[in-house]
């Protein structure tokens, strides 16, 4: 028998140690011995949860299982059939059961099951946690995905581990570059656009213009100007909400534009127009540019003359609208307002005011459209309540109605724009006409003016001026917006919408927005030399 003299003096320097631990942490962590062989091991039985991806470049969406299979850790794993799905990619089993090749965009990875490294073309890399065979494949860490696989194929993967939910390559952008063109006394910014978008240009002040186009994703790395050209000094894009808000400075010698689509929509053009010689030598020039007068161009904003408003109180009779989390019914709150804002319009001189219904009665949609036509309506204002899911969601918002060019364009942009958020019930109910193109910039005014004054009078949240794609009232030819003016599944929006200081504070703010409007557009049309619509 062989004694080891050094034995007992290791055994002694590992006894201090663990004393030493033990004395360091708190009674009871001495028990977890750390086990060398706790992170690599496989959780078989870790129950499946489901990851939701999405591919924004195609619009897809996929439910993935994914498991928390490396025992002790939170790292969540797909199977490689999975992440394949993700990619489009192949698998090649190398040997069966324990390693492959993940083939995609021309890159090989090659996992091994137990092991954390993955080699390929694209080199080698060490993951945190180890590849693992369970159920006929092999399982990889969403590591390897954020880390590995999408940085190789230059589509960046977004992982949110307490929403279980993935997001795979980039968004496609709407608005997706910028060309500009000179002409003789005049600059023209083009903007490219996927798809066909309503926009609105406005210059808060001298020297700046601002494009909102709505609904859009914009990528601002296309969409720039750092050096001036023409009479363009810069241009820079962001994106705004739900919208991309381009913002133009422009030379002091700018002093007209004019925004316009291209018919098929693939571009936005932003004219910038210089003054005349002559007047140049105007004594301090102060405020915003004008817009130029209407032409023919559909987009261009045009004098409009409001002597009459539909006010339309949604739902009625048997259809009730939203029922608030304490009972209060839609129908009714809109026609409170409804009514208090035909008192407040009534008022003004030359105003007409009419109301598509007065009384708790089902008006179908057709007969609201022939009304607003039988009283030559200028404008048409739809009030509504909102109502989600969530007690939580709160605040206003405002649509203007464009149309969608096709029955598959407005599905889609209700699924997009609405289903996510349980609107699109309401738009429904407003049905619009292909010709309500005209009107979509004094739509989007009128609906931008509303909006605004309500936040301002209201201190509400600003849940933003939505387009919605129509469906409608052939016939109803008129700039028309409906209101959502608060959330009915809202404990205190419902109590605050069903009382009557609140229905006048929100009849009174909308009525005054609606006249700024009406001011606005007759002040503009005075200058033009296009009279229609004049008395
Ligand atoms: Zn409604």
């Amino acid at each position: 028998m062989t004694i080891n003299a050094n034995g007992p003096r290791r055994l002694l320097i590992v006894l201090a140690g663990l004393l030493a631990a033990a004395a360091a942490w708190p009674a009871g962590a001495a028990a977890q011995t750390p086990d060398p062989d706790a992170y690599t091991r496989l959780d078989a039985n870790a129950p499946a949860l489901a990851v939701q991806a999405t591919l924004p470049a195609t619009r897809s969406a996929l439910q993935l299982e994914g498991r928390r299979l490396l025992a002790g850790s939170l790292e969540v794993y797909l199977s490689t059939s999975g992440a394949a799905a993700l990619f489009g990619a192949r698998r090649d089993w190398l040997e069966e059961g324990h390693r492959l090749v993940l083939r995609a965009g021309g890159r090989d990875f090659r996992l091994t099951a137990g092991s954390r490294l993955v080699t390929g073309d694209a080199g080698e890399t060490l993951l945190r946690a180890p590849v693992f065979a369970r159920g006929g494949d092999l399982w990889v860490p969403l590591e390897l995905l954020t880390r590995v696989v999408g940085p190789a194929l230059r589509q960046p993967v977004r992982w949110d581990p307490s929403r279980l939910t993935l997001g795979v390559g980039r968004e496609r952008a709407d608005v997706t570059g910028l060309r500009v063109e000179q002409l003789a006394s005049a600059t023209a910014l083009h903007f490219a656009c996927a798809t066909a978008l309503t926009y609105r240009a406005e210059s808060p002040e001298q020297g700046r213009l601002l494009l909102k186009i709505y609904g859009a994703t914009v990528d601002p790395e296309q969409v720039a100007l750092d050096a001036p050209q023409g009479l363009v000094a810069a241009v820079s894009a962001e994106q705004a909400g739900n919208d991309a808000l381009i913002t133009v400075r422009v030379d002091p010698l700018v002093t007209r534009y004019r925004a316009y689509a291209a018919e098929d929509g693939s571009e936005i053009v932003l004219l910038l127009e210089e003054g005349q010689l002559g007047a140049l030598p105007e004594p301090t020039p102060r405020g915003a540019l004008t817009p130029l007068p209407a032409d023919a161009s559909p987009a261009a904003p045009r004098p409009i003359t409001v002597r009459t408003v539909i006010i339309d109180a949604g739902h009625g009779g048997d259809e009730t609208g939203r029922i608030g989390a304490g009972g209060a019914l839609e129908k009714d709150v809109n026609l409170a307002v409804a009514r208090e804002l035909k008192r407040v319009l009534g008022r003004q001189d030359g105003l007409e005011v009419v109301l598509t219904r007065d009384d708790d009665s089902a008006v179908p949609l057709a007969r609201r459209a022939e009304i607003a036509n039988q009283a030559s309506g200028d404008l048409f204002v739809s009030l509504h309540c909102n109502g989600w899911f969530s007690e939580r969601a709160t605040g206003v918002e405002t649509y203007f109605l464009s149309p969608a060019k096709t029955d598959r364009d407005a599905s889609v942009a209700r699924e997009e724009n609405w289903a996510a958020e349980g609107e699109g019930e309401d738009i429904e109910f407003i049905l619009w006409d292909l010709v309500q193109n005209r009107f979509i910039t004094d739509s989007s005014d009128l609906a931008e003016t509303v909006q605004a004054a309500l936040c301002r009078a209201l201190g509400a949240e600003n849940r933003g001026v939505k387009q919605a794609g129509f469906r409608v009232l052939v016939g109803a030819y008129m700039p028309a917006i409906l209101v959502e003016m608060g959330f009915l599944s809202n404990g205190d929006e419902e109590a605050r919408l069903v009382d009557p200081d609140h229905q006048r504070l929100l009849a009174r703010t909308i009525g005054e927005a609606i006249l700024e409007y009406r001011d606005r557009h007759a002040g503009a049309g005075r200058d033009d030399a296009d009279g229609e619509g004049r008395p």
